[in-house]
């Protein structure tokens, strides 16, 4: 998917008291491209993030996605746009711990109205992707660090997002587990074409993205 945001600005108020924090962002994302965003905590990071995922709405600017406009689409057709074609990793896995791998990767898919066989066959295959076919009758409990955010990877990529959006996937594990995760990520983008930002404290990390930026009271950068 092919980005361009223009402008992008975003405060919170609190009180009435407005808190300015991203202060005019603009940025291209290629189709298939993989991107990665550092800086210091509070800067504004996931708040962008989450604009570009559509979670919440800017205080003023543009995010174009392909030839789609975001600010002609009603909250319902928001919504669509995103469950067609976002996917998200957080920090935290946030998988269901009643269900089973296989049940949550399943997830997704169910919610869309796909046929139980149909979903269970493309859970599947993503859970092996990520290498876990062993694992997939495993309830979280009963997985590592590493694999429950594997799972939690694969249930990001189930419905084929044109976008992943990942905020710090690896800031809970340790650093080879961390880079697995990040491993799976960069294999996913090379398949399969998914374009791919990422938010990370890890310089080491950073720099496997073809485009670095950093976030700091300045505003985004560009660092190649
Ligand atoms: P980062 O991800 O870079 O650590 P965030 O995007 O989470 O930063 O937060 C940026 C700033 O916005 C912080 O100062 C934070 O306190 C503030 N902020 C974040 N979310 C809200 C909110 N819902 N209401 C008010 N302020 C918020
Ligand atoms: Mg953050």
């Amino acid at each position: 998917m092919y980005i361009d945001v223009r402008n992008l600005k975003k405060s919170y108020y609190l009180h009435d008291k407005e808190i300015p924090v991203l202060k005019g962002i603009s940025l291209t994302i290629k189709k298939a491209d993989t991107i990665s965003l550092t800086g210091p905590s509070g800067v504004g990071k996931s708040t962008f993030l989450h604009l570009l995922g559509t979670l919440d709405a800017a205080t003023s600017g543009n995010i174009m996605y392909d030839q789609c406009n975001i600010q002609t689409l009603s909250d319902p057709e928001i919504a669509n746009f995103r469950n067609k074609n976002i996917g998200f990793v957080f920090q935290f896995h946030h998988l269901m711990s009643e269900f089973s791998a296989l049940e949550n990767v399943m997830m997704p898919l169910l919610m869309r109205h796909t046929s139980r066989k149909l979903a269970q066959d493309k859970a599947r295959s993503v859970l092996s992707f990520v290498g876990l076919s062993e694992r997939v009758d495993h309830k979280p409990g009963e997985l590592s660090g590493g694999e429950q955010q594997r799972v939690a990877l694969a249930r990001a990529l189930v419905h084929d997002p044109a976008l992943l959006l990942a905020d710090e996937p690896t800031g809970n594990l340790d650093e080879k587990t961390g880079q697995d995760i990040v491993d799976l990520i960069l294999r996913y983008n090379q398949t399969y074409g998914t374009t791919v930002f990422l938010v990370t404290h890890n310089q080491r990390i950073g720099a496997l993205f073809h485009q670095r930026l950093v976030l700091d009271s300045q505003g985004l950068r560009s660092c190649v």
